[in-house]
């Protein structure tokens, strides 16, 4: 069997790291936010190369965060792709605002710049161009129409830690980053957590109020606040994996290569390969094929042993709880096209070379069957 994932393998090479962390963390019972969070989050701004980063309970809450310190809310229209995790589009509802959502590009399945312009009305007040996959999405021209058009970029780096576009990492491109720190991200937890990343002062300020009950000074509530804050235990742990984080990536891009070569060698043209472009770097968050004959193939590989995720088996537009929105299929055929042909084969640091190979042939012998 090879899974799609396994935590259990990264954790037995970090074991003692980890329950040091942890443990250190029990001892001095500082479980909510405290000295181990705080030094997580001075090295992951450093890794952003962002000025702060502010460590919350989730990658939602993260989006739905930032949302708050830019105050908007109802009225408001904030532009998002329509291929992305529904936690994008579920962050804009929170606040009140309207999901307003844009096709992807057919290569890169990030948000399609040309489509933003054409969205905007009086009311758009943000984009939320969403990293997918490990790949950055066309930054340049996403903050050229923002910038003309007065909107806040919010990006959504839950998929993306550690990549990078023209140099610069995720995260640090637009008004503030969001990441995701769910165990199955490229940098997880041991339970949930995520983080902002900004170099703006006084939206990170704003942000560290938002979280700990609108308290800037204790005892003293200025803003409408929540309680999104990180634990300490997790800081911890987020703490001794970051030391890792960048032999991990190199690993998954080892990987992807390997893949990329395997697929190569048996050159099937019913097999479409991730499209990494030359302006960045793709952390492979997920190694997501595309085929034609998607879920035949899919039980195809679950009979050979070799298990597979879908990211996402349907697009924003079409998912029930976004009815509303009235936009019905052939809305936006990239995106459709996208999530009828994805499959995301198994990458982790700790996969062999060998079990590459064994998914690159089943993944041939089962197009060669299909099809
Ligand atoms: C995982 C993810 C989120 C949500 O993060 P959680 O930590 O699970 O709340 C948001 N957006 C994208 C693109 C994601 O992949």
């Amino acid at each position: 069997m090879i899974p799609y994932i396994d935590l259990k393998a990264q954790h037995r090479d970090i074991r003692d790291e980890l329950t040091e962390a942890i443990g250190a963390v029990i001892d001095s019972a500082q479980f909510v936010l405290g000295p181990a969070v705080e030094r997580f989050e001075g090295g992951f701004a450093e890794y952003c190369g962002a000025r702060h980063a502010i460590g919350v309970n989730s990658g939602t809450t993260a989006l739905h965060m930032a949302l708050l310190a830019l105050d908007i809310g109802a009225g408001d229209e904030v532009i998002v792709p329509a291929h992305t995790f529904i936690a994008t589009a579920f962050a804009v509802r929170y606040v009140g605002a309207k999901p307003v959502l844009v096709d992807i590009d057919p290569d890169r399945l990030t948000m399609l710049p040309s489509a933003i312009e054409a969205a905007v009305t009086a009311r758009t007040r943000a984009v939320i161009p969403v990293h997918m996959h490990g790949q950055m999405a066309d930054m340049d021209p996403i903050m050229e129409i923002a910038a003309r058009r007065g909107l806040a970029v919010i990006e959504d780096a839950a998929q993306a830690v550690g990549a990078s576009y023209k140099g610069r990492p995720a995260g640090s491109v637009g008004a503030v980053g969001c990441f995701s720190f769910y165990p199955a991200k490229n940098l997880g937890a041991c339970g949930e957590g995520g983080a902002l990343v900004t170099s703006d002062d006084a939206l990170a300020r704003r942000l560290r109020g938002l979280r700990d009950w609108g308290q800037l000074t204790r005892g003293v509530h200025e803003l409408p606040g929540y309680n999104f804050r990180m634990d300490g235990i997790q800081g911890a742990a987020l703490g001794v994996k970051l030391r890792h984080l960048p032999a991990w990536t190199e690993a998954r891009q080892r990987i992807a290569a390997e893949y990329d070569r395997a697929f190569a060698r048996a050159a099937s043209p019913r097999v479409v390969l991730p499209r990494p472009c030359p302006d960045g770097a793709h952390v492979y968050h997920h190694y997501a094929i595309r085929t034609p004959d998607r879920d035949a193939l899919r039980r195809h590989l679950d009979g050979r042993g070799v298990q597979t995720a879908i990211h996402y088996a349907l697009p924003v537009h079409l998912q029930p709880c976004l009815a509303d929105l009235g936009l019905g299929p052939g809305t936006f055929p990239n995106a459709e096209a996208a999530t009828a042909a994805i499959l995301s084969l198994p990458i982790y640091p700790e996969l062999a070379p060998s079990d590459v190979q064994r998914v690159v042939d089943a993944v041939v012998e089962g197009v060669h069957a299909n099809g």
